[in-house]
């Protein structure tokens, strides 16, 4: 279905104002964080200072917490920095070069298509949740549809570093010559259908039959710390398992075991496993709810984690 602005049916069953909404969602367009670190990337290299792994870790100084909008309904900031602090320590965020964990937990980040319903400029915007909400509970079936299908839950970059001068038209980051220390961002996940789906108990629906070893009140909050682990994760696999003499272990292990979320089995598409998702999706699980991989054969992931990041607790 394609939505264009005024052309989508105005319905009086759907009560929104979209000049309203569109105004105020305007707002709120920014080039966000992936033009930042394209940017920081782009100077780097103009500048000539891209390093080796080895130069970059060394001119490293330590992994930045910003928790910028969080309203602590869900977790407080408090808890945040908890968790991080126990599951990873400063050592292995460091050598994952992850230059800052970003929390904008009161923020949706919504990355509208040029096709959206609201009638806005594409790209991608940072939204409120106060904001978000006016306009949430009147949205149709169709229109809530759409806004899960955009807004995204969080952004990690660490695979830029993956990237050839001839992948990226603007960049000339040259493979394993040069090596970027990146930002992870989550972002508000109150609103998509995985976290309505962990409120109606509703997990094998969404994809997160792992969240049945949690209490039922403590889901919603272990959800977001995982994908907060899931994105640290990105960092790790770029960093420490790509390329590296214990990849090929990995990819045996998803080999014989498969997929291990949902999540996961979506990048499955004909071109075989992602096992870049499948090892964050293990990182997401093994701090959040490891008993879960013991339980249903996915030992084998948690005893990888084990052997090779010690500095992983779960
Ligand atoms: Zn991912």
């Amino acid at each position: 279905m394609n939505f264009k602005g005024d052309q989508f049916p105005k319905k009086e069953a759907t009560p929104i104002n979209l000049e309203e909404m569109r105004a105020d969602f305007k707002g709120y367009k920014n080039a966000g964080l992936p033009a930042q670190v394209w940017q920081d990337l782009q100077e780097k290299f103009e500048n000539d200072t891209l390093h080796s792994y080895e130069e970059t870790l060394n001119e490293f100084g330590e992994t930045e917490i910003i928790i910028e909008n969080n309203d602590e309904k869900v977790i407080a900031n408090e808890e945040l920095v908890k968790f991080i602090d126990s599951h990873f320590s400063g050592d292995l965020l460091k050598q994952a070069l992850v230059s800052a964990i970003d929390i904008r937990l009161n923020e949706v980040n919504y990355q509208a298509p040029s096709d959206n319903f609201i009638g806005i400029e594409a790209g991608e915007y940072y939204i409120p949740k106060d904001v978000f909400l006016k306009y949430h509970d009147k949205l149709s079936a169709e229109q809530l549809k759409h806004v899960e299908n955009h807004v995204y839950r969080a952004e990690s970059f660490a695979v830029w570093n993956r990237n050839t001068s001839n992948e990226l038209t603007n960049v000339g980051l040259v493979e394993a010559a040069a090596v970027l220390p990146t930002p992870v961002a989550i972002f508000n996940q109150e609103f998509d259908k995985e976290n309505k789906g962990i409120k109606e108990s509703k997990l094998n629906e969404v994809g997160l039959e792992y969240l049945s070893v949690i209490s039922e009140e403590e889901r919603s909050k272990m959800y977001t710390l995982g994908t907060l682990s899931h994105e640290i994760g990105h960092n790790i696999f770029q960093h420490l398992v790509y390329k590296k003499p214990h990849e090929q272990e990995w990819k045996d292990i998803i080999d014989k075991l498969g997929n291990i979320t949902e999540y996961a089995k979506e990048y499955d598409k004909g071109n075989g496993k992602d096992y870049d998702e499948n090892f964050c999706e293990a990182v997401r699980v093994f701090t959040t709810a490891r008993e879960w991989l013991d339980k249903n054969g996915y030992a084998e992931m948690a005893g990888y984690i084990e052997k090779y990041f010690p500095d992983i607790k779960s």
